[in-house]
């Protein structure tokens, strides 16, 4: 296989220094040695080409991250332009640069009412840290020191720093490690499959957020500073919460004064059918944390948006928020989040999600869940999660599930990186979040894949006696 600039590639030697000297985030090194690392080199519209020269569509835009697609020149110009300008300087010692000024000023245009200032990271980690460090220092700030408290859920994913692993209910995460940090308190997630039984959708969602309550009455609420929630779980498989949950939670956050942080990580630049998800979902946040879609994954960029009450605290009230990173508002980062930015608006990607794209997934992956190996199947925006079961049960939520042990949804995964699309296995749910751009007979593509990557994994667990 060439690559664009005819530089050929040696796929077995690849993979043979990469399992020499590459650490690969959240993998199994020993199961990796085995297989070898699929080497992409490629990638155009909603399209990869791995070193062999195979061709995949990429229902998962990266890491959810590539909303705007692959093989955008605009993006790539920006940044050549601004590297050859200025490729770096420090927005410390009141010092500012062009694209970051002009990004902080962007997103105050595209964010929810009330949110008028941008603080720059390079990843959602950092994002969430700077988060906490921002709700603490607020409340410092407001002679109220005491409360430190953050309050999350389980099965949240936040990210892999110290705080984002703590935020973070991902018991595989803290088991390797002295996890959660002291202060960092989880409730149950809103899953209506794992917790709903025996309530109508609209009553559990009201029941998981009054676990919030409960919460805050535990420890106190003149200790809690802040509770984060994303507004679609993405990591956790997509959970998508019943609609009355997020406004339950805004009222009781109201009530106890507390701060509450919007993770749109993922739910952020479009992937809901909104700019921001907590548009769709009734969530009124003081903070919201971002990375990924503001510059489509091209170069590392994150933030956090400070909304009126925090802004004020920490612009009006004064001293150092002894708080940064080198890279923070990093002009490179910022330039390719500005042509991005452009780009998803001349396209009118985000209307096109709410409008004709996420309604289209919606259809054509909520109809796979009459597969004889799906219990449900659904979607929301540009995310959808299905769950493969042994066998199906009265309603949606009751098929019964594989033992875990048989990994399916590996099996399943692997049957699609095989057979030309990229699906994510959560256990045994399946997920996609394709690239925004993605058009509806590219989603029909994707789908008639899925389907018959099914029919493959059905035929296996067949073969193999676990139906
Ligand atoms: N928050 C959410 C909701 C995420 O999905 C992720 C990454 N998948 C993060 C935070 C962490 O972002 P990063 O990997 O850029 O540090």
């Amino acid at each position: 296989m060439t690559g664009q600039a005819g530089e050929a590639f040696d796929t077995a030697e690849l993979q043979r220094l990469d399992s020499a000297h590459y650490l690969h985030p959240f993998t199994d090194h020993g199961a990796l040695r085995e297989t070898g690392a699929r080497v992409m080199v490629r990638g155009e519209g909603v399209y990869l080409w791995d070193s062999e020269g195979r061709r995949v569509i990429d229902g998962m835009s990266g890491l959810w991250c590539v909303n705007a697609g692959y093989g955008r020149s605009a993006i790539a110009d920006a940044v050549h332009r601004q590297l050859l300008a200025l490729p770096f300087y420090n927005s410390f010692f009141n010092t500012t640069n062009v694209p970051a000024v002009r990004l902080a000023a962007k997103l105050a245009g595209l964010a929810p009412p009330g949110f008028q200032h941008a603080f720059f990271t390079s990843s959602g980690s950092e994002a969430n840290d700077t988060a906490v460090r921002m709700a603490w220092r607020y409340w410092q700030l407001m002679g109220q020191p005491q409360r430190q408290a953050i309050i999350s859920r389980r099965n949240a994913y936040h990210g892999s720093t110290i705080a984002g692993a703590s935020l973070g209910g991902m018991d595989a995460m803290h088991a390797q490690g002295a996890l959660p940090l002291p202060g960092f308190h989880h409730i149950g997630q809103p899953s209506y499959a794992e917790h709903g039984r025996g309530m109508s959708e609209a009553e559990f969602g009201l029941a998981a957020a009054r676990w919030l309550e409960d919460k805050i009455l535990e420890l106190g609420p003149e200790r809690v500073a802040a509770f984060i929630g994303e507004p679609v779980q993405g990591a956790g498989g997509v959970v998508i919460p019943p609609a009355t949950y997020w406004p339950e939670i805004q009222r009781i956050c109201d009530r106890y004064g507390i701060l509450l942080v919007a993770d749109e990580v993922i739910c952020g630049f479009g992937r809901l059918g909104a700019w921001f998800g907590c548009e769709t979902m009734g969530m009124r946040p003081d903070l919201i944390a971002f990375a990924k879609g503001v510059t489509s994954g091209y170069v590392p960029l994150g933030g956090v948006l400070a909304g009126e009450r925090v802004a004020a605290a920490l612009i009006d009230k004064g001293g150092d928020f002894n708080h940064g990173f080198t890279y923070s508002g990093h002009p490179a980062a910022c330039a390719a989040a500005l042509a991005n930015l452009r780009i998803m608006q001349d396209e009118r990607l985000v209307e096109r999600v709410a409008k004709e794209t996420g309604p289209h997934l919606k259809a054509r992956f909520g109809a796979l869940a009459a597969h004889p190996l799906v219990g449900h199947a659904e979607s929301i925006g540009m995310a959808a999660g299905l769950d493969l079961v042994r066998r199906k049960g009265a309603t949606l939520h009751d098929g019964e599930p594989f033992a875990r042990a048989l990994a399916v949804g590996m099996l399943c995964r692997a049957h699609m990186f095989d057979n030309g699309v990229i699906m994510r296995a959560v256990g045994d749910r399946m997920i996609v979040a394709p690239p925004l751009s993605m058009n509806c007979a590219q989603i029909d593509e994707m789908i008639d894949r899925i389907r018959y990557c099914l029919d493959l994994t059905l035929a296996d667990v067949g073969r193999r006696g676990w139906m």
